[in-house]
């Protein structure tokens, strides 16, 4: 996977700053990275802070994000969420997943993306759809739920790579172990039975 995307980081793209990024992966939940880059730079412009984000209309916020799928309950999330980040810690975002998870919106996932992105902490595997996904096919869990994958990934995968999981297991959902479709470049076909029952792409 790694020779394939040697270059691999994130796809959330238009952020300055921890509380920009942490944002970006808030609205990232069960929308594409790419609608939630056609939303950030208005979002950013007018609301760059946890200070100004906090003191934020609802309805203004909602406008603004609307075109992200569950645009409604995602702005009532971030601007609580900086809310608490401007009292309880002085507008900076902590660094741990216990405190990250405390906040609206954040759960293991979005809290291991942040912290593996901007610090390689390696707390833990963030597992969206594209990590599940690809190791259910690869035989890695037998899991669906979330928190129960990372836990069979982590014990697979040296805790100095864990960041690394989701970088790589997400390009690699996204563009050769495609949900109904899967790509003759996947490096796997010789090991992988699943693959048999899709349809071949390019
Ligand atoms: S062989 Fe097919 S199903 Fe298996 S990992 Fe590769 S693309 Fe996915």
């Amino acid at each position: 996977m790694e020779s394939l995307f040697p270059n691999a980081q994130s796809e959330l793209v238009n952020w300055d700053t921890p509380f920009q990024f942490l944002i970006c992966i808030v609205l990232s939940a069960q929308t594409t990275d790419k609608g939630v880059n056609s939303v950030t730079p208005a979002l950013f412009k007018k609301y760059p802070t946890p200070l100004l984000m906090s003191k934020a209309t609802l309805n203004d916020v909602e406008n603004i994000i609307r075109y992200v799928n569950y645009f409604k309950t995602k702005a009532k999330h971030i601007i609580e969420l900086s809310r608490i980040l401007v009292e309880e810690y002085n507008s900076l975002v902590p660094v741990t997943t216990k405190e990250l998870i405390k906040l609206p919106g954040v759960g293991n996932k979005t809290a291991n993306v942040f912290l593996n992105d901007l610090y390689i902490k390696n707390e833990g595997i963030a597992v969206d759809t594209h990590v599940a996904r690809v190791s259910q096919r690869l035989g890695l869990t037998k899991h669906k739920d979330p928190d129960k994958i990372a836990k069979d990934l982590e014990k697979i995968y040296p805790k100095v790579d864990w960041w690394k999981i989701n970088r790589y297991f997400v390009l690699y959902g996204r563009y050769i172990c495609r949900a109904n479709m899967n790509s003759t470049k996947c490096v796997f076909r010789d090991t992988c039975s699943y693959c048999k029952t899709l349809p071949v792409g390019e």
